[in-house]
């Protein structure tokens, strides 16, 4: 506990503050274990963290006791922790998570009485209050009958995944008359237990718990797990597919998607899912972003958003990352999932699907594994149509473990992968306000033949924010934390030409490895820093960060731009020279005519499994270049009306 307590401190230590700044009641001398953060920390270490990753934190914390870590002056302890958390290596990575995890207790973490010392210094008000109408009706997933026993299920189809994808086809197939199953790994949450807190709603609602590293340590990816998937948790921007994609998809056997028909398909969801412009008030940062694209003359969006317009609120909008405690977001939750129920569907969740079981070469439904509140309970489900939905980092996995899908199963994943860049104003930008995302630059959308980029918002969140600000030193860290108020956080996303891959790990779990090496890609994450960087100036920000945590790079207004733009390029596209996320997998078990390139034709069924179905982002030939939750949606509604025709 000693070296864990002394390595919290090191990465926020006691300062002293800046020339003429507030003392936020007592925030620069304030330290985690003044909070008694390091048992919490522990406490996290213990019961949340995958154990491959939990084995290797305490490996490096017996290392620490055993140099005598705790016992070394806080400016040797400082130097030690500014070279541990650089490189590439496991160690690395190791330190580096401990170092976000202690910003993101400490500044993230709400005490006993809902509130974080922090908070004040971040002029943060904390998560808004909702007291959810306690008559909203409230989707009732099946509960198993009680007892220790295996189970067994049959019905017409069981949909493996309940997120944009699958929620859209189970809602339809059983509207269209057939028995449904969903299978969902993760837990049930909606507006009256989603979490308050942004850490706790990571760690139960997120994949992996958290954005977690490729396995490679190249980016960090964000998805859902639970109930919903993607679309409990995702910011609501309802983007079209653009027309030059409608026709790459063409090009790859999909013909119908660049026709009427798939308009259709688009305008169904759009209108079952309430997706409209009234919802869109920009808070702060997307006001910075509108101001720099209007000085800039470049084109920008007001976007659409899945939100109902009766129960919509700004002032709670901007939690709608952790779960929309108001109600008002519309994702499949609120939609194609209760048509399911409300048609007779049964939706288990905490339930991990394994494998595909077949039956003569065709499918014969899942076997998975639910977890009775701790016990474990072997489940089978036997149907004659299996849709596999379970997101693009986990679709592969499921095919993988089943031993189907041919050769491209898993390859072709593409991520979307964004680059960060932060402004500070003048004045607080209120970023805990609003939707994340209010209005999009699409500029440079059509660059490099429809393979360029857009600028957007992101979800407020002071923990993350604390865990993706670089770390150079703990004061540096604490007055960039200092001015987060006044930062306006905007995303180049760039659409991916290279691509990265899923395969098994020893134990049969997804292994997503994503080398951000596809020169195209590389230099298009190059292009979209500098017009996010430029978009900043434009818009009147006071000085401008470059996310790098080897050394740190700062834009002040007054000094050159471009010369400060220019050194951007000496430091790698990815992860750990550079933030890069990504909130958009896709194509890992894509769609197409070919199976040697392809894991379904082009109606969605697998080349080589009769009955087995891609209903996700997976089965995206190319990515989209735009959010993809209405793509993936109208792609779901597309291949559950092909198996209604089928049938
Ligand atoms: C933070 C964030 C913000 C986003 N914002 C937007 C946005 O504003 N607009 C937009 O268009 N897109 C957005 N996206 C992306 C969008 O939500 C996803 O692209 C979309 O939800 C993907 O749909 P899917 O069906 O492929 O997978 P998901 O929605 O991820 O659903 C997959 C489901 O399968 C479950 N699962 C996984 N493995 C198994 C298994 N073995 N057995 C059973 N179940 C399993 C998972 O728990 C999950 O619930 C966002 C994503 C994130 C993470």
């Amino acid at each position: 506990m000693a070296a864990l307590r002394a390595a919290c401190d090191a990465f926020v230590p006691a300062v002293e503050p800046p020339r003429a700044a507030p003392s936020f009641g007592g925030f620069w001398m304030r330290t985690p274990s003044d909070l008694g953060l390091e048992r919490l920390a522990a406490g996290w270490i213990d019961t949340r963290m995958r154990p491959a990753d939990r084995e290797g934190l305490i490996q490096l914390l017996d290392l620490l006791a055993v140099t005598g870590f705790a016992r070394l002056p806080e400016r040797v302890r400082a130097r030690m922790l500014k070279t541990a958390v650089r490189g590439t290596n496991d160690v690395a990575r190791g330190f580096r998570g401990l170092c976000e995890l202690t910003v993101g207790l400490f500044y993230g973490l709400p005490g006993p009485g809902g509130g974080n010392v922090n908070w004040d210094v971040l002029a943060y008000p904390g998560p808004p209050a909702i007291d959810p109408p306690a008559d909203r009706p409230r989707l009732r997933p099946w509960t198993p009958p009680p007892g220790h026993g295996d189970l067994t299920l049959s019905a017409d189809v069981v949909v493996v995944g309940s997120g944009s994808g699958g929620g859209v086809v189970a809602g339809v197939l059983a509207q269209g008359g057939l028995d449904v199953v969903v299978v969902e790994s993760g837990g049930h949450h909606e507006e009256h237990n989603f979490p308050a807190d942004e850490l706790e709603a990571y760690h139960r609602m997120y994949w992996r718990g958290s954005w977690a590293l490729t396995d490679d340590n190249t980016v960090k990816v964000g998805a859902g797990a639970t109930l919903g998937g993607g679309s409990t948790i995702n910011w609501t921007n309802w983007v079209q597919p653009p027309a030059w994609v409608r026709r790459e998809w063409a090009d790859h056997g999909l013909t119908d998607i660049d026709t009427a028909k798939f308009d259709e398909h688009l305008r169904a969801v759009s209108e079952r899912c309430s997706a409209t412009q009234d919802c869109s008030d920009p808070n702060g940062p997307n006001e910075r972003l509108q101001d720099g694209a209007d000085a800039l003359g470049w084109s920008t969006v007001c976007t659409s958003r899945n939100t109902d317009p009766s129960t919509y609120d700004p002032a709670t909008a901007g939690h709608i990352g952790f779960g929309d405690r108001s109600g008002s977001k519309q994702g499949t939750l609120n939609t194609y999932l209760a048509d399911a129920a409300a048609h007779g569907a049964r939706l288990l969740v905490n339930c991990r699907v394994d494998r595909i079981t077949t039956t003569g070469g065709r499918a014969g439904g899942v076997a998975a594994e639910y977890d009775d509140n701790g016990t474990r309970r072997r489940v089978t489900v036997t149907a004659p149509t299996v849709v596999v939905a379970a997101g693009a980092l986990e679709t592969p996995a499921v095919l993988l473990r089943s031993g189907i899908g041919g050769p491209a199963t898993g390859r072709y994943l593409r991520l979307h992968p964004v680059v960060v860049g932060a402004g500070f104003y003048g004045e607080d930008q209120r970023a805990w306000w609003g939707a994340p995302h209010s209005r999009i630059v699409d500029e440079f959308a059509r660059r490099d033949d429809g393979y360029g980029f857009l600028i957007e918002g992101v979800q407020y969140g002071p923990g993350y924010m604390a865990g993706s600000l670089p770390w150079n030193s703990g004061r540096q860290h604490k007055v960039l934390m200092s001015g987060l108020s006044r930062a306006a956080t905007l995303i180049g996303l760039v659409r991916d030409r290279g691509h990265g891959r899923v395969t098994l790990d020893d134990n049969g779990d997804s292994f997503v490895t994503y080398p951000l090496d596809d020169p195209h890609t590389i230099q298009r994450l190059a292009e979209a820093l500098d017009a996010t960087t430029r978009l900043h100036a434009a818009a009147g920000a006071r000085g401008i960060v470059d996310l790098t945590p080897d050394k740190q790079r700062v834009w002040r207004r007054g000094q050159d731009l471009d010369r400060f733009l220019a050194g951007a390029d000496a430091v790698p596209f990815r992860l750990p020279y550079r933030l890069i996320g990504s909130a958009h997998q896709m194509g890992s078990a894509r769609m197409g005519t070919d199976p040697v390139t392809s894991v379904a034709d082009p109606e969605g069924r697998l080349h080589d499994t009769p009955g087995v179905w891609i209903g996700d982002t997976s089965a995206f030939p190319t990515p989209t270049g735009a959010n993809p939750m209405l793509t993936c949606m109208a792609l779901a509604h597309r291949t559950a009306h092909a198996i209604l025709a089928r049938r």
